[in-house]
């Protein structure tokens, strides 16, 4: 069913579209991954000012060039000091927000290039996956009231030791809404490769549709579950701010997709988008005493340890005195949760483990589950239908996510976005 509640530009309208002065605008690595691609970008931002937008821009580091730093970095042996892992990692936008700001200085458009401390972007200390706590808007302010295009290097903020912070891969995207809300702008736009959010990824599914409008809570499930068009912390932050932001192309001027609130959402479907992760690790424990206590005695020490446990599965013996248990961690954090566990196993009371990296966890996603039922049973159906087996569920009022062997993941996402009619038509 797709009931057509209200046009694009109607809700575009209500956003403050036509009204429109202060935006921010963030481009990803792909949109910056060379100096054409950055000479494209100055173009577009050029156009945008011309019509009289005051804008501060975003970028992320060109291209792959984080992950080669991350590589840099890790070369020279286990790094174990956050912070010289994140003055290193953190270098790639540097780069891209100063080349940008050149080549807009090239092209007449007055724009400067600022760090995350220069701003400044004050985050905790958590190196790698820093939090933002406060922005310095001054700065930002008088370069605007200058005539200049503020550039802002992404992903980086200032610690309270005035050390440089990370805000965790894909952190630009939170810069940008986080100064979006700082700045109080009308808008902020997140330019990417693709031209918006789609029902699944257009890069696994060539069917997929570009959705007009998405809700708040179904873009945190997907960002949470793989889709990685926005960072979840950057969905939060647009929630709780309430702040407008779009998703769109980095190439051309299609309108992409506003991300809105439950009641302004356009096409309401009772499944919006299918997503996959690869980024879990399946861990077993079997023969675990006392089947009562079990899940307790696994998963406080995980969770004293920090290893964020996902999906649960739990078999009790019909005497419910012995139990296996298999969940799922981080891929990253395997060796430290198989570790934690190994030194705990007389505590914990297992008898053996096993643990697999080959899995993916493949989830569909709607606000419409809510008034829907039989969703599930569709999931399990169509996945049957092509021999994929599922080893654990999950669910939440919006989302049903199940966990299969990983070289399986596209042929599910595509028979799950068939099976919920989702393929575009046209
Ligand atoms: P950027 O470098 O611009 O931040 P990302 O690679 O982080 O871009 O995010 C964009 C990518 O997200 C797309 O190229 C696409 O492959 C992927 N993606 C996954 N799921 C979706 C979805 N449902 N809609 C749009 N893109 C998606
Ligand atoms: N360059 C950083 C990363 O690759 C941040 C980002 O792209 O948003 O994770
Ligand atoms: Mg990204």
């Amino acid at each position: 069913m797709n009931r057509h509640a209200k046009g694009y530009k109607e809700i575009e309208n209500q956003l403050g579209g036509a009204l429109l002065s202060r935006l921010v605008k963030k481009f990803g690595g792909t949109s910056v991954a060379d100096i054409d691609s950055i000479i494209n970008i100055a173009d577009r931002v050029a156009n945008t000012v011309s019509e009289g937008h005051k804008l501060v821009v975003v970028v992320s580091a060109m291209g792959s060039m984080t992950d080669e730093l991350i590589r840099l970095v890790r070369n020279v042996g286990k790094c174990s000091d956050a912070r010289e892992y994140d003055a290193a990692i953190s270098a790639g936008e540097q780069i891209s927000s100063a080349i940008l700001s050149a080549a807009l200085r090239n092209r007449g458009v007055p724009a400067r290039s600022f760090l995350g401390l220069q701003v400044p972007i004050k985050t905790d200390g958590q190196h790698g996956n820093a939090r933002i706590i406060r922005i310095g808007t001054k700065q930002l302010h008088d370069c605007m009231e200058r005539g200049e295009v503020p550039v802002v290097a992404g992903f980086q903020g200032v610690s309270p030791d005035g050390s440089i912070t990370t805000l965790g891969r894909g952190g630009s995207d939170v810069t940008a809404v986080a100064l979006a809300a700082a700045l109080n702008v009308d808008r902020c736009d997140i330019h990417t490769d693709v031209s918006g959010v789609y029902t699944a990824d257009p890069h696994v599914v060539p069917q997929a549709r570009q959705l007009e409008t998405i809700s708040f809570d179904e873009m945190m499930e997907l960002a949470s579950s793989g889709a990685r068009v926005l960072h979840i912390r950057s969905v939060e932050l647009a929630k709780n701010f309430k702040i407008k932001v779009r998703v769109a192309s980095s190439f051309n001027n299609n309108p992409g997709t506003l991300i809105v609130s439950e009641n302004e959402v356009v096409e309401k479907q009772t499944v919006s988008a299918i997503s996959s992760s690869h980024d879990e690790a399946k861990i077993t424990l079997f023969g675990l005493v006392d089947g009562a206590s079990a899940a307790a005695r696994v998963f406080e020490p995980l969770a004293e340890a920090n290893i964020n446990v996902d999906m649960i599965v739990q078999n009790l013996s019909v005497e419910g005195n012995e139990a296996s248990v298999t969940f799922t961690v981080p891929r990253g954090d395997l060796n430290y949760a198989l570790e934690t566990l190994e030194n705990l196993k007389t505590q914990v009371g297992y008898e053996s483990v096993a643990h697999d990296a080959g899995i993916a966890k493949v989830s569909a996603i709607g606000v419409g589950m809510r008034s829907h039922a039989g969703v599930a049973q569709q999931m399990f159906s169509a996945l049957a239908s092509k021999g994929i087996a599922i080893e654990a569920i999950s669910t939440s009022e919006i989302k049903i996510s199940v966990l299969i062997p990983e070289a399986y993941t596209e042929l599910a996402v595509r028979t799950l976005h068939e099976a919920y009619e989702l393929h575009n038509r046209k």
